[in-house]
Formats: structure tokens, sequence, C-alpha cells
């Protein structure tokens, strides 16, 4: 039986007959969400040989896309671009891509000063959300042996066969037989819901208290850009932030993040006398870049942040999370899709060559060498918000930050700051905590010497770090692909 019924194809119309609906036999493997990490497993599976159905709830982004004038943009770094090499995209992605060498702060006066977040030359890069996702999309649709169905919705699944009950466009529903489903669907996971509800399943949901809402910066009347596009740009103040990051047309999609209620928060803002007001105290400087502020403010929506951890993420060898269903986690580390191309990466390996794979085996494998490394990403981008927020306007912060450079171009094989293990190495998530939480016992002592501040270059860190370093913190990160 062929898993896509003659008078279901939707996509083309064929009545059953195209090419697609021939090349894709019977249990295909069934990827339920066509957004980045569902979209790029895809293809990495068809790559591999597999056939592979996508159905997708929502409309095709390449086509639905244009009616949403907004940039939303996404920070790549090295796992990201590990992924993308693997599936020969990295060239394609580089060309819409814009780096960033470092945090440009904004203080509240207006002056700005850049702080770098690695060694010259690297960068972690601004890419459009739905660029990347149309890049990955037409790759995928490349492929004979993936069908992506848009506007289909999973709506149930049998866990046993399994067997997945799916809607079309019109409602109608049909049912899929394939050999394993990959819950690709994001953080409000519809596979995680069933999941829950048939295994003693754990999910942890915690809700931070900043929601957040985008504006935009528009390019200047010469079409130039009006901030530094070579930096992430942050107006830290304290308990809520502004970040900005480029785009390609020159303009910049700002993020704020602040409380819901309270005296400072979105809920405290309700007309443009009090937005006004607002931007006027905390981010002077932003205003004259933000012209269309009341109207971004007041129209685009305030969303919620949140981590979310469960376990397991299979059950048997029929289904497994994947991506954000798996675990979604704040954004102040930019590691959301790169952890989850990430995982994609560990799949293919655990996979291998192997024309039959043993998915019994495999799945349990999967969550083993993940789930360590995603819970560790989900803590450090939680303490991220506060350095972001508050840490990096203080001077002690930005003092033990060059210190921690000064160690590292001395002494590259002994330290590597936090910030490098997680955006520019693939050292698992895991051990980058471990080592970062070495390496700030280590800081404390140093930023607890007198007058450090003058005397910080005279150290003799050789001595330091031979008598502080455990061995294990002497660890070089592990190799970069081709962006190193
Ligand atoms: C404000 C913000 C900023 C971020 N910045 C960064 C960053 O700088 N760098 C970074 O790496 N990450 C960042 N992230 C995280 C990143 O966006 C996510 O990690 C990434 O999008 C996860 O991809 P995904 O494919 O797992 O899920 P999603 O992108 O959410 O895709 C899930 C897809 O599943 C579909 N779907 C859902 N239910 C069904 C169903 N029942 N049937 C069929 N389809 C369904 C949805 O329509 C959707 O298309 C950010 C996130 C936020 C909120």
């Amino acid at each position: 039986m062929s898993h896509f019924p003659a008078d279901q194809c939707t996509a083309c119309q064929c009545g059953g007959r195209c090419q697609r609906s021939r090349l894709n036999p019977a249990k295909p493997i069934l990827i339920a969400g066509a957004g980045l990490v569902g979209s790029l497993l895809a293809l990495m599976l068809s790559r591999r040989g597999f056939p592979v159905t996508i159905i997708e709830k929502r409309p095709d982004l390449r086509r639905a896309y244009e009616k949403d004038h907004r940039s939303i943009n996404l920070a790549l770094s090295h796992r990201g671009w590990k992924a993308l090499t693997a599936v020969g995209l990295a060239e394609d992605i580089r060309r819409i891509a814009l780096p960033m060498h470092g945090r440009m702060i904004h203080s509240v006066a207006g002056q700005q000063s850049l702080q770098s977040y690695g060694k010259e030359g690297e960068a972690i890069f601004s890419v459009s959300r739905n660029k990347l996702n149309e890049l990955l999309l037409n790759k995928a649709d490349e492929q004979p042996n993936v069908l992506i169905q848009f506007e289909h919705r999973l709506l149930d699944f049998n866990f046993d066969e399994p067997v997945c009950r799916i809607a079309n466009p019109n409602g109608q529903e049909y049912t899929v037989r394939p050999e394993v489903i990959f819950g690709a669907d994001g953080a409000f996971s519809f596979t995680r819901r069933r999941m829950q509800e048939k295994l003693m399943m754990t999910c942890d949901q915690t809700a931070i208290t900043p929601r957040y809402k985008e504006l935009t910066i528009p390019a200047g009347p010469e079409g130039e850009w009006l901030l530094d596009p070579t930096a992430l740009h942050i107006w830290p103040r304290g308990s809520f932030m502004m970040i900005a990051l480029p785009n390609q047309d020159r303009t910049f999609t700002c993020t704020l993040f602040m409380a819901a209620e309270g005296e400072i928060s979105f809920e405290a803002i309700q007309n443009t006398s009090d937005l006004h007001q607002f931007f006027g105290r905390y981010f002077p400087n932003a205003v004259p870049l933000i012209p269309a502020l009341e109207t971004d403010f007041f129209r685009n929506p305030t969303s919620k942040i949140m981590t979310m951890q469960c376990f397991p993420w299979h059950y048997e060898d029929k289904v497994s999370l994947i991506g954000d269903a798996a675990h979604s986690i704040v954004p102040f580390y930019g590691q959301g899709m790169n952890s989850g191309f990430e995982d994609c990466m560990a799949l293919l390996d655990l996979i291998g060559t192997t024309a039959r794979p043993n998915w019994a085996e495999i799945l349990p494998a999967f969550q083993r060498s993940r789930k360590e490394n995603t819970d560790a990403i989900a803590e450090l981008s939680l303490r991220n918000f506060t350095e972001m927020r508050d840490k990096v306007a203080d001077p002690a912060f930005v003092l033990r930050k060059q210190i921690e450079a000064h160690i590292h171009r001395q002494h590259p094989d002994q330290w590597t700051p936090l910030y490098s293990l997680v955006s520019f190495s693939h050292t698992p998530y895991a051990e980058a905590l471990r080592i970062g939480q070495q390496q700030d016992v280590i800081m404390n002592r140093i930023m607890g010497i007198e007058e450090i501040g003058t005397s910080w270059q005279h150290l003799d860190y050789a001595h330091i770090l031979r008598s502080h370093v455990s061995p294990d913190l002497i660890s070089a990160p592990q190799p970069v692909g081709q962006f190193a």
C-alpha cells in the first residue's frame, strides 16, 4: 500500500500518479514539522536514501512569508554551520549571513563600546529565519524521495504500529503508516503531548519572567546602515534589555525583553505617551532609529519564552522528539536552532551508512548522547540572560572578560572562554558547562586580587594555571569545521 493515498495528493492534484507518490513507498520516515530542524532532518535522511514525508500544519512559507514584512533573524554559530556544511548549504547561507564580531553595548547616555566575542576573525552570524528555512526546504524539495505536505496537520498517532492520522487542507483525514515518526513540531509539540499521555514522561516547563516584542530599525535615507552591522547591539538595563541584529536589507530587528507585569513591564506601557516616556528614559539613542515605534510596539505581539526539558524523548523504536520539541531553551545564548541542528548531526552519525537502521538501538542512543548536552545549554542560556541584560555594562565584568581573553591568548591550549566553547567549538555543551564552572572558580580568585584593575597584565598566569587548573580543565576545544 502506498503511504500516500491516491485521492490525497493535494500537493499536485495528480490523483496519486505523480513521481513523488510512486517514489514514496510504504513506510517512509515521517517528520512532523517543516521548521528549521524538520527540514534539515528531512534533507539529511533523504540524502542517505530514506524515503521521507514531512507534514507541516502551516502554509508553505516560501509563498506565505512575503505577506509578513518583518525580518526575524537568528544567530548562527559553529554547530549550525557544521550541519549546514554537511548538507552542502554553507555557501548559500554564507551569502545571506552577516558576521557579528562582538556585542556593541549602548549606555543610557548613548555611548557605544564593543566587546569582542572571540579571537580576531571569529563571529556569530545573523541570518534571516525565513530565508534559512526556505533554503532548507528548497534543497529538501529537490530530493526525489522527499514529500513535503504543507497545511497537513498531525492529528494523532497510534504508538504501536505506528499509524498517523493526518488532516489535509480541506480537513479530510487520512492515515500514514511510517517506519518511524520524528516530532520536529517545535516548543509546543503535539507529538510530545501525545507521548506525555502515553508514557511516564517528565516535562518541566519554566516560563521565565521576560516576554519579548520585535521592533524594526529601518535603513537610513540613503539606504545606509544606521548602526554598525558587524555587531550584535545590546541596550542592557538591569532587569530588562533590548538587542538588535542586522538584516541583509540594512535594517535591524530589535527585540525588547521585559517583564509582562510590574513597574517596568509591557503591561505598564498602555499608550503612546507611556511608550515615549519609557523609550526616552531608557533607550534615548534608539528612539530616532525606530520611526515606526508606536505602530511596531502596539501592533506586534508580545510573546513568551520558556525552557522545556522532558524525558524520555522516544517511545521504543517508533517515535522520537527532536529540536525544540525535545528541548526548548531561552534565546539568550543564540543556541536553540544550533543545538537542534547538532541533534540532526548526532542522529545521522548514529544511523551511519546502514540502509536498515535499527531504531530500537538508535533512538535510545540518540537520547543518551543529547540529553545531558541540551540540559547544559538550557542552563547556560538562562545564565546568559543575566549576563546580557545586566553584567555586560559592569566594569568588573568587562575587566574579567579582558583577563580571560588575555589568558586565552597566552595559553590557548589551556584556556578557552566559555562563550567560545559554546559558540566557536563543537565541545559538547555539558563539557563546556563543567569547564566554565572550573574557570569561574579561578576567575573569582583572580578578581579578588588586590588592585587587579592595574596589576592583571603582570600576573604569572602560567603559575596560576599550574596551581589551580585540574587536569581535565586542560581541554582544547573540539576541532571546528571550515568556518573556524
Ligand atoms: C525570540 C527568539 C530568538 C531566537 N534566537 C535564536 C538564535 O539567535 N539562534 C538560535 O540558534 N536559536 C534561536 N532561537 C531558537 C530557534 O528559533 C528554535 O530553536 C528553532 O526554531 C527550533 O526549530 P524547530 O524546527 O525545532 O521548531 P520550529 O521552528 O518551532 O518548527 C516547528 C514546526 O512544526 C510545525 N507543527 C507544529 N505542530 C504541528 C502538527 N501537529 N502537525 C504538523 N506540523 C506541526 C510548526 O508549524 C512549525 O513549522 C530563538 C527563538 C526565539 C523565540
